[in-house]
């Protein structure tokens, strides 16, 4: 499946069941969803103290992130593969430089 398809996909399950809400409402979620990845983390490592033991929730709270954010971009007429393709352009930019985090810019 590609990206635009995963956005097609998303946008018609949302449309069945309802599930349109306002940008900001759609980021807050993300958030929200974002913390439920750190949650897990956290329990597979037992807050620090033990290395990481990977558990299979965590494939569900990543697939709710990813879900939450191509509903954002959804929302925003965002075409993802077009985006991913810019953001990579702007990583190989960035690390042409020396690294690819923002300090390049
Ligand atoms: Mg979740």
């Amino acid at each position: 499946m590609t990206i635009k398809e995963l956005q097609g996909k998303i946008r018609e399950f949302s449309m069945v069941h309802n599930l349109d809400s306002a940008p900001e409402y759609k980021i807050l979620d993300t958030i929200s969803e974002l913390g439920e990845v750190a949650k897990e983390m956290l329990k597979m490592t037992n807050y620090g103290k033990n290395k990481m033991n990977f558990r299979e929730e965590m494939k569900l709270e990543i697939g709710d992130l990813l879900y939450s954010v191509i509903t954002i971009a959804n929302s925003l007429n965002i075409d993802l593969e077009r985006t991913v393709d810019a953001v990579l352009v702007k990583y190989e930019k960035r690390l042409k430089r020396g690294s690819a985090g923002s300090e390049n810019d």
